[in-house]
Order: C-alpha cells, then structure tokens, then sequence
C-alpha cells in the first residue's frame, strides 16, 4: 500500500480525540505488531463500523473551580480502523458533564484500553480465533446515550458482551 499525502481526517474538536497517544501503551501491552495510522478512517478501514468500550473516568473543571466533577465510565466509545498490513487507528469519544453540558476529554484505564485493543486487532489480524464468551463483562450504569458522543453520532454500539 502506497503511503497517502492526505492530511489525516479531520476530527471534531473537543468531542473526539485521535488515540495516538495511547499507542505507546499499545507496544508496551503486545510489541511492535501493530502500527498507528493516523490517516485512517471508517471509509478506509477493513473493517468498518466497530468500536468497543473502555473503562476510565471523565473530570470535568468547567463548572466548578473549587471541586471538579469526575466520573466513571465503563462505556468510553472508542472507534477502532484497521487494514490488514497491521495498522490501526482509535478515535475515543467525549462525554457531556451532566451539570454543564460541557464535552469532556475521557482519561481511559491503559490497562483495558490495551486489552481490548488488542485483542480486536489479533482477531482481524487472524491472530487468535474468535471466543465464545469469556463471561467476564461487567455490568455497570446505564450508559448515558444523551450525553455520549458517539451515540450522538452513532457510532457507538453497546454491546452485549466484550468476549470479542
Ligand atoms: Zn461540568
Ligand atoms: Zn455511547
């Protein structure tokens, strides 16, 4: 595949946020096997439409400048773009502080961001068979579809289980 001089596709300001900063965590977690590629997006992907959901927290400094209001998320829309010469890309969505609507910046867990990262890329990439379920999901609050990026733009699909 030819290298593209494209700029990468542009991502809504404040609302998404392009996961290369995460990639370091990504080696870290599982080698150099996957490279970032910041000039992917859905319409390059091989596999289109996927996402998958990360746990961390959203700290909101806007409404308050004497307590900041965090919370927690067990539902961090992140979009997932791949090819098949083992490059990827993430897009991880904001969500909406619930007492001044403001689009916050998620913080994900590294250590969740990693797994489940991985683990998408070593199915598409061939590299481990599909799973049945682990069983291992967790269920946490409801998500918030009205403050959630991704819902908004529909991107974000909850899923029943993270098995894969
Ligand atoms: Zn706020
Ligand atoms: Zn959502």
């Amino acid at each position: 595949m030819s290298s593209s001089t494209l700029p990468p596709p542009k991502l809504v300001q404040g609302k998404e946020f392009d996961g290369a900063d995460l990639h370091a965590a990504v080696i870290r977690g599982s080698g150099h096997r996957y490279k970032y590629n910041q000039q992917l997006s859905n319409d390059t992907s091989d596999r289109p439409g996927q996402s998958r959901f990360i746990v961390g927290s959203f700290t909101c400094t806007r409404c308050s400048r004497t307590r900041s209001h965090t919370w927690h998320s067990g539902v961090i829309c992140t979009e997932i773009f791949f090819t098949l010469d083992d490059r990827y890309r993430t897009i991880l969505h904001a969500q909406q502080c619930r007492r001044c609507q403001a689009y916050v910046k998620p913080e994900v867990d590294e250590d969740n961001y990693v797994k489940k990262i991985v683990s998408a890329l070593d199915l598409w990439s061939g590299r481990r068979e599909r799973l049945e379920s682990t069983g291992d999901f967790k269920e946490t609050d409801p998500h918030d579809e009205e403050r959630c990026h991704g819902c908004q733009i529909g991107v974000c699909k909850r899923q029943r289980r993270t098995a894969w």
